[in-house]
């Protein structure tokens, strides 16, 4: 999952994309790039390769209130320039970054653009150039992208500018996080809270299907049919955004040294608390874990729970192999699954199971279309994250938050850490 930011306000806004996509760099890329107005007009500069080679070849007076930037991890088309995003459509009514997948591209490319030059090999430039028709027609920007959103299948978080409105960015997604952050100094969108580069004070996740724009001191969201909807925005906690090395020369490093504290602040947090509650000798059964005021199990929640699977994939899934074992040894039917086999093998399913899904980031797409695949089966659901404004805690009846602090390193540095925790000598 790549990286989108955008911002509106009263900043230089191409300042603002290129600290806000370094920060989204740890997320993996092949490309950059960003649209910005000047003189009333989206210019636009994408580049295969880094943050740092698109802004090296940037002029470095390039001043704006406005702009989308975007990193790639392509998935239609190679990674080169053509294809680095933003996108603009024919005849350069649009300029949209976006994130994710759209499915049913080619359908949409044979029934609207048949007398489209398309430019790269894009699914995403496919819809900018949609959205560019629809809008032709209606001549309304949110009913253009409500219409839009009816027709997208797949997943999607889209940042858009429009040629004739240099006062706003237009936004809707589906399925792949998006957030607005809201600062003294304008609002910014990120897919990330990190794209904030910590001058947000206060947050909104946008929801699947909604639809919005933001200005230098505006947020408004409609429904997907462009109905105008109330929303609250919250306050961030304090260093939920931050993402400070601390003085190591790389976070991979900063987070290693990291571990043994994270690991008393897991276990503060569950088993000082819960040791108080619950008596391990007398009854080793996860039902117990109800009583506690953190966990806010609703009653009966773990009544009848027979089997448990467990659900993640890469390091996660490591973690989760260590998990099936703690529950076999406490006389659970358990079992782990990598969430991309999950997905795709046929599977018999009873209602007496319960899932348990590891994601560090919450946004491991196989993972997420796992958590669908058993929420359509109707069992139960729980995710064990460190991001508490990602996906997964939206999609699960409860989530086990991992207090880790922020985690920049794509290398793993935490999932993987097992206490023996002395509850389960007991057994
Ligand atoms: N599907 C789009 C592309 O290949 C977006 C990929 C992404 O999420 O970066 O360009």
């Amino acid at each position: 999952m790549c990286g989108i930011v955008g911002y509106v306000g009263n900043k230089n806004a191409v300042d603002v994309m290129h600290g806000g996509l370094l920060k989204l760099e740890y997320r993996g890329y092949d490309s950059a790039g960003i649209s910005y107005f000047d003189k009333a007009k989206i210019c636009t500069r994408k580049s295969a390769g880094t943050v740092e080679n698109l802004f090296d070849h940037i002029e470095k007076n390039l001043c704006s209130n406005i702009a989308i930037g975007h990193t790639r991890w392509a998935t239609h088309g190679k990674a080169n320039d053509q294809n680095s995003h933003p996108h603009v459509s024919e005849k350069g009514k649009v300029s949209l970054v976006h994130n994710g997948i759209i499915e049913n591209y080619l359908d949409l490319k044979n029934e609207f653009l048949s007398g489209t030059q398309l430019k790269s090999e894009t699914d995403t430039e496919v819809v900018a150039n949609v959205l560019e028709k629809i809008l032709i027609e209606t001549n309304d920007k949110i009913i253009a992208i409500s219409k839009l959103v009816k027709l997208l299948k797949g997943s999607y978080a889209l940042a858009i500018l429009f040629d004739d409105d240099d006062k706003n960015i237009y936004f809707t997604k589906n399925i792949s996080p998006l957030m607005i952050g809201s600062s003294e100094n304008g609002n910014y969108i990120s897919s990330d809270i990190l794209g904030f580069c910590e001058e947000a004070t206060k947050y909104l996740e946008v929801k699947n299907l909604q639809i919005g724009k933001i200005s230098a001191k505006n947020i408004e969201i409609f429904d997907k049919n462009g109905k105008k909807i109330d929303f609250l925005l919250k306050f961030f906690s304090k260093n939920q955004n931050s993402s400070d090395k601390e003085g190591y020369p790389h976070f991979m490093l900063k987070e290693i040294n990291e571990v043994p504290k994270v690991i008393k602040n897991a276990c503060n947090l569950y088993l000082t608390e819960l040791a108080n509650l619950i008596d391990f000798d007398q009854k080793n059964n996860i039902s117990n874990f109800e009583v506690s005021p953190f966990l806010k199990f609703k009653n009966g929640y773990f009544d009848n729970i027979k089997k448990i699977k467990l659900i993640a994939c890469g390091t996660s899934y490591h973690a989760s192999k260590v998990g099936e074992l703690l529950f076999k040894s406490i006389g659970y039917d358990a079992n782990s699954e990598i969430a991309s086999e999950f997905i795709y093998s046929p599977q018999v399913f009873s209602r007496d199971t319960l899932c348990i899904f590891i994601s560090q980031s919450g946004e491991t797409a196989d993972t997420l279309t796992a958590i669908n695949i058993a929420k359509k089966h109707k069992l139960k659901t729980i995710g064990i994250t460190n991001v508490e404004t990602s996906t997964i805690t939206k999609l699960c009846d409860y989530i086990l938050p991992l207090v880790c602090g922020a985690e920049i390193a794509v290398a793993s540095t935490k999932a993987y850490n097992f206490v023996y925790y002395k509850c389960l000598q007991h057994t």
